[in-house]
């Protein structure tokens, strides 16, 4: 199984302005309240990553209370709201609206330039090494960067590029022919993503079910979500300023990932953590919130050190899958 280590100069701020981050989670926790307000109707579940009911209580946030499953250490939402409450609330809240009207559109520019395009390569490379090649068609689900399929174009390995119940127009600036489709419809795909959507779904194993479902045999599965293992989760806890309901109801663990991955059917062909921005994270959040105590060393590598130990600390993180941020490949195994 692959790991990569990757370094770019990637910024918190070029992928997150903070102006437009305040105001999502701004709106997305009084939203929450609104639309969620009604405890009786909350869903007690199992670890969303390896199914087991043994939990303790890790810490609450505005109101839910945040579970570490006592097998992988995954830590999720229990109890949560329901698929329906869920899906009520990603077509109707005013946090929803703003992303597609704001967030997606002001970041394109450096989202595009840093993340779209390292995770097309990353997949055209993928599946060129160990995909499906008679299986030509892409599907991104619930596209809100549509300009991923200029990038997947210009691969050459996908005559068919499918949006799947998109959140923004389908249509990329360089004109790239993209049809719309519906989950269900969907069957016999060579390569499917979806970028940050695990962490806030009702049920991971049900929603890798239904991904595996629209698989070719040997196709193949990328996604990128948040885990609870990263550097900056581990020390910022229930401080972390960015995670919020419902955005984050599953912070899975490496180990819970795997599980995950296992027992739906999927073989595990990439797990890295490739993010670059834990310790920036880290100093930022300490810088905004007082309340923050870093243990002595920590402070110590952050205050006294200098760029060059941070970078290699940061590396280091990559080399050992402990950033937060996490990217995957998983292949439908033949019956
Ligand atoms: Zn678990």
């Amino acid at each position: 199984m692959k790991r990569v280590v990757v370094s770019s100069g990637l910024k918190e701020a070029d992928i997150r302005p903070p102006a437009l981050m305040s105001e999502f989670k701004r709106l997305s926790i009084q939203d929450a309240c609104e639309f969620f307000a009604d405890e009786s109707q909350l869903v007690e579940v199992d670890c969303p990553a390896c199914g087991s009911p043994e939990r303790a209580p890790a810490f609450r946030r505005y109101d839910f209370l945040y579970n570490a499953c006592s097998a992988c250490g995954s830590v999720f939402v229990s109890p949560r709201p329901s698929d329906e409450a869920l899906t009520h609330y990603y077509a109707h809240s005013r946090a929803s609206r703003f992303r597609v009207e704001h967030f997606s559109r002001d970041t394109a520019k450096a989202r595009r330039y840093h993340l779209l395009a390292s995770h097309a390569n990353w997949m055209g490379q993928l599946f060129d090494e160990t995909g499906n090649r008679e299986a030509r068609s892409y599907a991104d689900l619930n596209s809100y960067s549509p300009e991923i399929f200029d990038e997947i174009r210009a691969l050459g390995l996908f005559d068919t590029l499918l949006s799947v119940d998109p959140l923004l127009p389908v249509n990329g600036g360089a004109g790239t022919p993209v049809q719309t489709a519906a989950m269900p419809a969907l069957a016999g795909v060579g390569a499917i993503s979806a970028f940050e959507k695990l962490e806030h779904q009702f049920s991971p194993f049900a929603y890798m079910g239904v991904v595996r479902g629209a698989l070719a045999p040997d196709g193949l599965f990328f996604f990128t979500t948040r885990t609870i293992s990263g550097f900056d989760l581990q020390v910022l806890w229930d401080k972390t300023p960015y995670i919020f309901v419902p955005e984050h109801l599953n912070l899975l663990s490496i180990e819970g990932i795997t599980r995950l991955i296992a027992r739906s059917g999927l073989e595990l062909v990439e797990l890295s953590t490739p993010g670059q921005l834990d310790i920036e994270l880290v100093r930022h959040a300490v810088q905004q919130d007082p309340s923050i105590t870093l243990p002595p060393f920590l402070e110590y590598l952050l205050e006294r050190r200098d760029a060059l130990a941070h970078a290699d600390f940061q590396e280091f993180l990559q080399k050992h899958r402990l950033s937060s941020h996490v990217r995957v490949a998983a292949k439908r195994i033949k019956e």
